[in-house]
């Protein structure tokens, strides 16, 4: 007797709830189930803001951080100092340097790392759009702040150095985040010691 397969919708369902970080097949229909079962509000809910989120949300076009509008507010505001240009891996660790209030420069978010094992080389971190951004004229200090992870450390020295070859002041980040530190789970009073001790590479 042939088993009776689930409605093409639920199939799909469960496929695309597989595209979530950390969700394999079993969480995925657990989750499926649970929406359609007992949360079809919340279910209805999710759909639209993925659906609003996808389609209003694009990259800062200059530092290419999430932004609604195409250059973000943070690089449109007057009083940010265009002078200082702070590297970071991820709009959550702009975010938590922002929230240290010590620092008044502009950012540029690589939306990730390098990392050759998973096949993200230069390019996927927009490393030319940086080298633009950095060598606008107004900037004269780059401040590194990718994660303390091997990574971070490794991207952090790729970049250092194809800024120096441009001229460009390049400083990193204090060690007062720990070994292996990921920004998004440091205190800000850390974070913001950090940023005052940065040293020059
Ligand atoms: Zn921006």
């Amino acid at each position: 007797m042939a088993t009776q397969k689930p409605p093409s919708a639920l199939i799909a369902l469960i496929e695309a709830l597989r595209r979530l970080p950390g969700v394999g097949p079993k969480s995925a229909q657990r989750i499926a189930y649970h929406l359609l079962q007992h949360d079809r509000d919340g279910a209805a809910l999710l759909g639209q803001a993925l659906t609003e989120a996808v389609t209003r949300i694009k990259h800062c076009s200059l530092c290419n951080t999430f932004s609604e509008t195409g250059v973000c507010e943070t690089c449109s505001s007057p009083r940010r100092d265009a002078a200082l240009l702070c590297v970071v891996e991820t709009p959550s660790d702009q975010l938590m340097i922002e929230q240290t209030l010590t620092y008044k420069g502009l950012y540029f978010v690589l939306m990730g790392h390098l990392s050759p094992i998973d096949g993200i080389g230069p390019k996927d971190i927009h490393l030319e759009r940086l080298l633009t951004r950095a060598t606008d004229g107004a900037v004269t200090e780059v401040i590194l702040a990718t994660n303390f992870t091997n990574e971070g450390e490794a991207t952090a020295h790729y970049i250092g150095e194809m800024l120096k070859a441009r001229g460009l002041k390049v400083s990193r980040l204090a060690r007062g985040v720990p070994v292996g530190g990921e920004l998004e789970y440091t205190d800000a009073g850390t974070i913001a010691q950090a940023v005052l001790e940065r040293r020059r590479t």
